[in-house]
């Protein structure tokens, strides 16, 4: 009988569990909390992507292979020449939530606590900072309070700004079963863009974009108006409950592009549930504005006292396997571990005495598009990247591009050989990949699972932690000379008892001397446990704040408004489900989804190729006319990289605006022009 092994899939937050086995058997994990044996089209593919075709299995230096101790070396000398010529902010890592929370745990220990500066973020920045940013005003902290239970246990389950249903599938999937047995259930899908999620839901809001904030800033005035608001809840827990709802007043309904029965009937709908969860994933979090969305979606919540009750309260859903544990150790460059922060003296004396390290960055440091805007400048002189390709996935990624080739070193830790960031780096460094290594991850609902191998470790292929753990050696530092996973995980829980008297729910006992090998899905701080039903914020005060929020002055977009996202069965640069034949049976090629009057106004047919431009960049891509597009909105796809599809890499044409609070890039508004290339 084949032997299964107890992981946890590598795609998407949900954070599914999977009995996996080296012949390649994939069977969902019943006894997992978050999929209870279910499976989306991507995780069930995942047998069909563990060969090592394309892996990079010995290091490489100047694209000769070389041996570790060669490269290894050579990191830790540029590194370490970078920092005394230029200081310790001309060098900076840009990691991944891809990476297992021991990866993670180690690369901010060795970059804030012994290089000395914060330039460590991650591309968890491009799908997940506005949440965080949302959380910690409105909570004092970045807590997550709900739970997947509380969406079969919800009456009216409002989707925002999310695809669910191919992004998050098997989340979808847990609902729609919902409904199955609970009738009552409603969902409301409010997205700019028809989608799959839209078909299942019961009512579809095609919102403007970014409209949000006029949105939920028209539901808290109109709780307010209703009197619908908890004002023992208010006054119990709440500050700025009156400036927030005088500031939503102030909106334009008319910015929605919903009608007055459309708003009517959202509005009605939830004031009139008291069960309702508000999820919201990258339409939200992905925009110029993604922190004030965020704060006017909470603050409707706060406002009546709907949050941390099963069945009630807003939930971010993170895009990636581990975005929640890297949040949880500090992987972002304005964060320190343990939920403390980096702007914190205290937390900063705290995690450096734990640490017992020779200092600790006293600033913030560079978030994802300001950390290669200075390479771009050339002010970063060493960089690694580890498990991404910001080459291609982040905003503008042509000039991305340019700016990592002009840093004088560059280091790429990959599983593949050749990335668009690999071509670009002085040293590869070969990394074992899912299935070859062992750690935790923390889903959407801060539940810790274990991702195991149950895979030979390929080639000379080395975990992340290990690699950069070698390297803080090699620099000189100690602190690193950890053996196994395990004991890094025991470090992060340690850390957690010192943090506790500065965050009282940090409570991470329940990993207390825990049997690491077989350390079962469990949320923190307890398994179950929900915050906020009951106030206990982390303002110093106790309490929560509801901010005032301004709709943003909606621009009118002279040409076409570009929207980007994913496809149901392919993850990110597809370098995993691209193995897959059947998953890349889909949707087989870069498209653009295109309204029939937009279509026609181009003079395009289906299946013809269009020429996509604006000052960024430019891509060719085959038409998909369908009305599940809004006039005048055109959506396309991002998985295609520069060496698969160069005229279908999307981010190439995605300018690189940020959220001022949040740092995350605006991805879903990009502004292009359109004209037919050639008939089909
Ligand atoms: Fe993996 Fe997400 Fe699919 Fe679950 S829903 S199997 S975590 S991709």
């Amino acid at each position: 009988m084949t032997e299964l092994t107890r992981t946890t899939c590598p795609y998407c937050g949900v954070g599914c569990g999977v009995l996996a086995a080296p012949d390649g058997t994939i069977q969902g994990d019943p006894d997992h909390p978050a999929n209870f044996g279910r499976l989306c089209s991507k995780g069930s593919a995942l047998g069909e992507t563990i060969d090592l075709e394309g892996r990079l299995l010995t290091p490489m230096v100047d694209n000769a292979p070389a041996s570790w101790d060669t490269a290894l070396g050579q990191v830790a000398e540029k590194f370490s020449a970078a920092i005394d010529t230029y200081g310790s902010d001309s060098v900076a890592f840009y990691v991944s939530g891809q990476l297992l929370t021991e990866d993670y745990y180690v690369a901010n220990k060795l970059m804030k606590g012994y290089i000395g500066s914060a330039n460590i973020d991650t591309n968890s920045r491009l799908c997940m900072a506005s949440s965080v940013a949302g959380h910690k005003r409105a909570f004092g902290s970045d807590t997550v309070p709900q739970t997947y239970e509380d969406l079969e246990e919800a009456d009216l389950i409002v989707l925002v700004g999310s695809n669910l249903a191919w992004c998050h599938p098997v989340l979808f999937q847990r609902i729609i079963e919902a409904k199955k047995t609970r009738p009552n259930l409603r969902i409301i899908n409010i997205d700019p863009r028809r989608t799959a999620t839209s078909e299942f839901s019961d009512m579809h809001l095609n919102i403007a974009p970014d409209g949000d904030i006029a949105l939920f800033n028209g539901l808290l005035a109109h709780i307010a108006d209703q009197g619908a608001q908890n004002n023992v809840y208010i006054n119990a827990y709440i500050n700025g409950y009156e400036d927030a709802v005088a500031t939503a007043r102030l909106s334009n309904p008319a910015d929605t592009d919903l009608s007055p029965a459309e708003l009517e009937a959202f509005y009605t709908a939830w004031t009139g549930t008291e069960k309702v969860v508000t999820l919201y994933s990258q339409g939200v979090n992905q925009s110029s504005c993604g922190s004030d969305k965020v704060n006017a979606i909470l603050n409707c919540h706060l406002a009546t006292g709907r949050i941390g009750k099963p069945g009630c309260g807003p939930l971010s859903a993170t895009g990636q396997p581990n975005a929640m544990g890297g949040r949880e150790v500090g992987g972002l460059a304005n964060m320190l571990a343990n939920h403390l922060d980096l702007d914190n003296a205290a937390h900063r004396d705290a995690v450096q005495t734990f640490w017992n390290s020779p200092t600790i960055s006293d600033h913030q440091g560079l978030k994802a598009v300001d950390l290669f805007d200075a390479c771009a400048r050339g002010e970063i002189k060493a960089l690694w990247v580890m498990s991404t390709n910001p080459a291609v996935s982040l905003p503008d990624a042509n000039r991305v591009a340019e700016a990592i080739a002009n840093v004088p070193f560059v280091a790429v830790s990959d599983i593949m050989a050749r990335t668009d960031t690999g071509d670009l780096a002085d040293v590869l460094l070969p990394a074992t990949g899912w299935g070859e290594k062992d750690g935790t991850v923390t889903n959407s609902e801060r539940r810790i699972s274990r991702q195991r191998a149950f895979l030979p470790t390929p080639g000379q292929c080395r975990p992340d932690w290990d690699i950069v753990a070698d390297v803080a050696r090699r620099m000189g530092f100690s602190g690193f000379d950890y053996t196994s996973p395990a004991e890094i995980f025991a470090e992060y829980i340690a850390l957690g008892d010192a943090a506790q008297r500065f965050h009282r729910d940090l409570d991470l006992s329940v990993f207390a001397d825990v049997d690491y090998a077989n350390l079962l899905p469990t949320q923190w701080p307890r398994n179950g446990a929900r915050f906020f039903a009951e106030g206990g914020f982390y303002h110093a005060d106790g309490k929560a704040k509801m901010l005032p929020i301004s709709a943003p002055k909606l621009s009118q977009n002279p040409q076409f408004s570009l929207n980007t996202g994913r496809n149901r069965d392919q993850w990110h640069t597809m370098t995993r489900t691209g193995k897959a034949p059947r998953l890349g049976a889909h949707l087989a090629e870069p498209y653009l989804e295109i309204h029939p009057s937009d279509a026609a106004q181009i003079d395009v047919v289906e299946g013809d190729l269009v020429a996509v431009e604006n000052t960024c960049g430019d891509g060719i891509l085959r038409a998909l006319i369908t009305p599940r597009a809004t006039p005048g909105q055109v959506f396309a796809p991002m998985h295609w990289t520069r060496q698969k599809a160069p005229s279908g890499m999307i981010n190439s044409l995605i300018r690189p605006e940020v959220d001022p609070v949040s740092g995350q890039p605006a991805s879903k508004t990009g502004a292009v022009e359109l004209r037919k290339f050639a008939a089909a």
